[in-house]
């Protein structure tokens, strides 16, 4: 897959993509002083469909990097407001030694630039406009990446010991090597667009657990996150868990989404700000395998977003962080042993809750079961009290309160079925 003519660049590790994984893996590697290039497509700052939302578990994950909350422009909220037709209610995050009591919103046009630079600054080589094309694979290794400069619009070859692949959902370069999509676990497709309204909420998620148009429930959630500067996120997605998934669009629940929403709101043709745009959510490790030899794959790329809530953002950090640990261990020792440890850890750490999560999904993808949790779960303030960590996957473990021990006992069963 290597082509000769193509001037050849050296690096330790490559990494492709500079969302919030490819800037995390960078990042880490840099900071034990790896020599790491990170390859970015388009140009910061650049546009990402997404909610903008960052649970304590982002938090935790940014705080790694250095990032303290308080030194950048953040909007902080303390927990979610759950709306459906029968209730509204207010669950703050749990208060926990792990984890810190609030959350944050960014534009990811701001943010993942944030990350990237803080990547850039521990010393990683920041390529932008530089597409990775395909990997280059070495009787049977991957020894690097055929990349193109979309300025000049010139090739190379970058050679590498180990290359991250952070490309993303629609990723297509790990496809090269034989990763794919396992069709038996969920995905999630959400619709998300900017208004500039002057009612500003907060300090909350607000998520709406049932869509109605006119009197039919929809297959689908949506949201309303406020963020710095006084525009507001407005989103709304669905599961192909859910019945009814491949006759409902994300568009259409955006649309009747919006609808809902009461007149005095001003979410307008006129205080919007830019279009629709939708986009995929891989769910639950649904790309495998998760590295091949001299290969690691992290963030959506790997389909680890968690299913429950459709966070993407922290598991993607998470995921990075640890492929570069292993990388920088493999790569200290001498043994790339190490590094392939990586699906085995991944698999460990999160596909036990992720099981959980998955029939979560599929329980709730019948409407009636979904109507039950709405209409009788929601007003039930202690059990919204735990799926709020469940969901979130915050806990202190077994040295927590009952209700963390409860979810340790879940993860344990999961684990052991
Ligand atoms: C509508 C919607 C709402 C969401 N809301 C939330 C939310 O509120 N909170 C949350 O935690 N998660 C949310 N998610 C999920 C979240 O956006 C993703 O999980 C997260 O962006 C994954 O990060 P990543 O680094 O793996 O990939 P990405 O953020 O997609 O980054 C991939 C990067 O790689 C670059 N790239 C792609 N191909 C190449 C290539 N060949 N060469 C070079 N560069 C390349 C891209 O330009 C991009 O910058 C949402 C997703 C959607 C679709």
């Amino acid at each position: 897959m290597s082509s000769s003519s193509s001037p050849q660049i050296e690096t330790d590790v490559l990494v492709v993509g500079a969302g919030p994984g490819g800037s995390t893996a960078a990042y880490h590697l840099a900071r034990h002083g790896v020599d790491v290039t990170l390859l970015e497509r388009a140009t910061f700052p650049r546009e990402k469909v997404c909610g903008d939302g960052l649970t304590p578990r982002a938090v935790v994950a940014l705080r790694k990097m250095g990032i303290e909350p308080e030194d950048h422009p953040f909007e902080r909220h303390h927990g979610l407001r759950i709306y459906s037709r029968k209730v509204t209610l207010e669950l703050p995050w749990p208060t926990l030694e792990d984890f810190p009591g609030f959350g944050l919103t960014m534009t990811r046009g701001v943010f993942d630039e944030l990350l990237a630079r803080r990547a850039q600054r521990a010393g990683a080589r920041l390529r932008e406009r530089t597409e990775a094309l395909e990997p280059v694979v070495d009787r049977g290794w991957v020894t690097g990446a055929l990349v193109r400069d979309l300025e000049r619009g010139e090739d190379a070859e970058i050679r590498a010991r180990y290359v991250v692949v952070a490309d993303g959902a629609s990723s297509r370069f790990a496809g090269h090597v034989g990763v794919r999509r396992d069709p038996s676990k969920p995905i999630g497709i959400a619709a998300r667009r900017y208004y500039r309204i002057d009612r500003h909420p907060g300090p909350w998620l607000e998520v709406w657990m049932d869509l109605w148009d006119g009197d039919s429930l929809l297959p689908g959630y949506g949201w309303l996150f406020p963020l710095p500067g006084g525009d507001v996120n407005l989103g709304a997605g669905l599961l192909n868990t859910f019945k009814n998934f491949s006759n409902v669009s994300a568009q259409r629940v955006f649309d009747a989404f919006w609808r809902m929403l009461p007149p005095e709101w001003n979410v307008t043709e006129d205080t919007a700000d830019g279009r629709v745009l939708s986009g995929p959510l891989p769910m639950g490790m649904s790309r495998t395998p998760a590295a091949v030899p001299g290969m690691l794959v992290v963030g959506d790329a790997a389909g680890i977003v968690n299913p429950f809530n459709g966070e993407g953002i922290a598991y993607a950090m998470e995921s990075a962080e640890l492929a570069a640990e292993l990388i920088h261990e493999a790569l200290v020792r001498d043994r790339p042993g190490i590094a392939h440890l990586y699906p085995t850890i991944l698999r460990e750490r999160y596909e036990p809750y992720y099981r959980i999560g998955t029939t979560f999904v599929r329980a709730i993808g019948n409407p009636t079961v979904m109507r039950l949790l709405t209409d009788y779960g929601l007003p039930q303030e202690w059990l919204m009290r735990f799926l709020i960590r469940l969901m979130g996957n915050l806990s202190d473990g077994p040295r927590g309160d009952v209700r963390d021990k409860v979810m340790d006992t879940l993860v344990r069963l999961a684990r052991a079925a």
